[in-house]
């Protein structure tokens, strides 16, 4: 079921740590709360279909991915679940989504009377309409533009209004001014509607942990889904424990001894300071360890070891402690002994965000499910 695959690098998801965390998360949530986990990019790189699966068997009940692909992918993979596609998907393409039991976002009016130009006679096409109440991104920005797209899907039987939503700027910020402004805005395209659809949701993980009040009937979880603070700033505030879900592991290849004044990698930019032992690991900038990562350490028989030298495309190498076998784990991101490299640490090195570091580790390094 894993897969076999023939390299010494590999990431490992722990799904009981995802369950978890969906039920922490839950427990903060009122009943009527339904849980939509946000499994786009490939579940933040941690796999669609396990993730998928698995905050589905936690609670959760909807599912929300950026792309028709993605939630057509996951059908293939035998996913049965109501899935949302949050971003623009192709007029065009409506009878697919119909078919498939996909729900889409309406984000224009123009785009929904293109898809009613579309959308076969006979189909069902479900739909959430997206306000744009400050994101600037995709979505309705006026009332009148959201009564005239309400009165199209009411008036055509094909159509079915299953949800509305707005997505917040700033929810992962302890300032709530710009927060309040949209979540007022919300509510004011809300009391424009006819009629209020089942699902009602404007929040994502920062949100919807930290601002109770903007919940509505559904709220969209991703980032702590996967065990990570949606910000280092609200980081101390939240009221759950998570538990990271994702590691990086790696086998040494090949080990050797440098003489002082030996050089390491393109460029020849390392030398040997003194005597030194030296580990390769076969996983390098295709694999989404990229180059800006030489000098980050990683954790060899529980000591942090620096990557020396320039990263390459498949292959690093890094300074050890000491000399140790050919076959000896690093771990570049999770725990060994009583050291851990965190993906927050690994986002600092990169001065990013926590989200964007799963999410580049690439298709190449093999999921491990455990
Ligand atoms: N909703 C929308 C529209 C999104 O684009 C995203 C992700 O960026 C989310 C919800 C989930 O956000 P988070 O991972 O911060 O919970």
């Amino acid at each position: 079921e894993q897969g076999f695959f023939y390299r010494d690098t590999w990431a490992e998801v722990d799904l009981d740590r995802i369950k978890n965390n969906v039920k922490e998360i839950t427990g903060h949530l009122s009943e009527e709360v339904e849980f939509i986990a946000v499994v786009k990019a490939n579940a933040y790189g941690h796999g669609d279909l396990q993730v998928a699966e698995a905050a589905m068997e936690a609670g959760a009940s909807m599912l929300a991915v950026a792309f028709m692909d993605e939630a057509l992918a996951l059908r293939k993979k035998g996913i049965t679940a109501p899935i949302l596609v949050l971003g623009a998907s192709r007029p065009g393409d409506v009878n697919i989504a119909a078919e498939e039991g996909i729900i889409l976002t309406v984000f224009q009016k123009e785009w929904l009377e293109k898809a009613q130009d579309a959308l076969q006679k006979d189909a069902t096409l479900l739909l959430h309409i997206k306000v744009d109440t400050g994101m600037g991104r995709i979505g309705i920005r006026s009332v009148e533009e959201l009564k005239a797209v309400e009165g199209l899907i009411e008036e055509d039987p094909r159509l079915d209004f299953h949800g509305i939503y707005t997505h917040y700027a700033t929810a992962d910020e302890l300032d709530d001014t710009y927060f309040n402004r949209q979540l007022s805005l919300f509510r004011e395209m809300l009391s424009g509607l006819n009629h209020q659809p089942s699902v009602v949701h404007s929040s994502n993980s920062a949100a919807a942990l930290m601002h109770p009040d903007a919940r509505f009937n559904a709220v969209r979880i991703g980032i702590v889904m996967y065990g990570l603070a949606p910000s280092m700033e609200i980081a101390p505030e939240l009221p759950v424990e998570l538990q990271e879900a994702f590691t990086l592991h790696s086998r040494i290849v090949h080990v050797k001894k440098l003489e002082k004044g030996e050089k390491v990698s393109y460029g020849a930019t390392y030398e040997a300071p003194e005597e030194i032992w030296v580990g390769t690991l076969p996983i390098g900038y295709a694999d989404g360890w990229i180059r800006r990562l030489q000098g980050q350490e990683v954790l060899v028989d529980g000591k942090r070891s620096p990557i020396i030298g320039r990263i390459c495309m498949d292959q690093c190498m890094v300074r050890l402690p000491y000399e140790v076998p050919v076959g000896t784990i690093a771990t570049l991101i999770g725990c060994q002994e009583q050291e851990s490299i965190s993906i927050n640490e690994i986002a600092n090195k990169l001065e990013t965000i926590n989200y964007e570091v799963p999410c580049i580790i690439s298709s190449r390094v093999p999921r491990l499910y455990r």
